[in-house]
């Protein structure tokens, strides 16, 4: 409907997907009789597309959800978390721009070397840190596994569970708070690591065996992405 009055409300502004601000265009054309309900939000940078429910008298009352997105890494949390919830209700909206935001930089941050956000953890370890060598993270609930050399396709449920619990990296290794046993892995054995939006995997060999690292994702806990962002930083500047 043109002439409508469109209220200043932020997904107008900027997107909330890329963070550009003045790319996005509304269309607001309504088609009542077709299968579209909601106007469109487009954005010219980063190419999304969002349905926009919102009410011209209530500036805080809006949801969107997208239909369209980029799936370049550097967008890789707010697709996720756009996906993953449909429609989103702006104060949730908001929050998944702003740490999609935060994400995006930390990613910046980590490839181009500086690790001065990470807060170290304090551990108790039952393998002694090498001259030199420094924690950098923490991570729980990881499972490690006794896997065939590594092939083209990876799962994180492939071979033989060697043992669980908490993973630490340090600036020289992996290492594994295990039950049953600490385990450590030279971060220059690392073949490959990966991550999607439910878990990262890291696959590591030593004299004796292929194994894989998993960490599933965990709401409170670095994402995946940037998990492994800072292995991959680290295993490159240890080589
Ligand atoms: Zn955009």
């Amino acid at each position: 409907m043109h002439g409508e009055p469109v209220p200043r409300i932020p997904p107008l502004e900027g997107c909330l997907y890329c963070h550009r601000e003045g790319t996005t265009v509304l269309s607001t054309e309504r088609r009542f009789l077709g299968p579209r309900r909601y106007p469109l939000l487009r954005c010219n940078h980063c190419g999304s597309v969002a349905e926009l429910d919102y009410d011209p008298n209530s500036a805080d009352d809006w949801r969107i959800r997208y239909r369209r997105v980029n799936q370049d890494p550097r967008y890789y949390y707010v697709a996720v978390h756009y996906r993953r919830h449909g429609w989103v209700s702006a104060s949730d909206a908001l929050d998944i721009s702003r740490r999609g935001y935060a994400q995006r930089m930390r990613v910046f941050q980590a490839e181009s070397g500086d690790l001065s956000w990470l807060v170290p953890p304090e551990a108790e370890l039952p393998l002694a840190l090498r001259a030199g060598e420094q924690l950098m993270l923490e991570m729980r609930a990881v499972t490690l596994r006794e896997v065939a050399p590594t092939t083209l396709f990876v799962r994180p449920n492939r071979g033989t569970v060697l043992d669980s619990g908490k993973c630490y990296l340090s600036t020289h290794r992996l290492l594994l708070h295990g039950q049953r046993q600490p385990w450590a892995h030279d971060l220059l054995t690392i073949e490959r690591a990966l991550y999607n939006d439910r878990y990262w995997l890291i696959v590591a060999h030593d004299a004796e065996r292929w194994v894989q690292y998993v960490g599933t994702y965990l709401e409170d806990q670095l994402d995946p992405q940037l998990f492994v962002t800072v292995v991959d930083y680290l295993a490159l500047n240890r080589r």
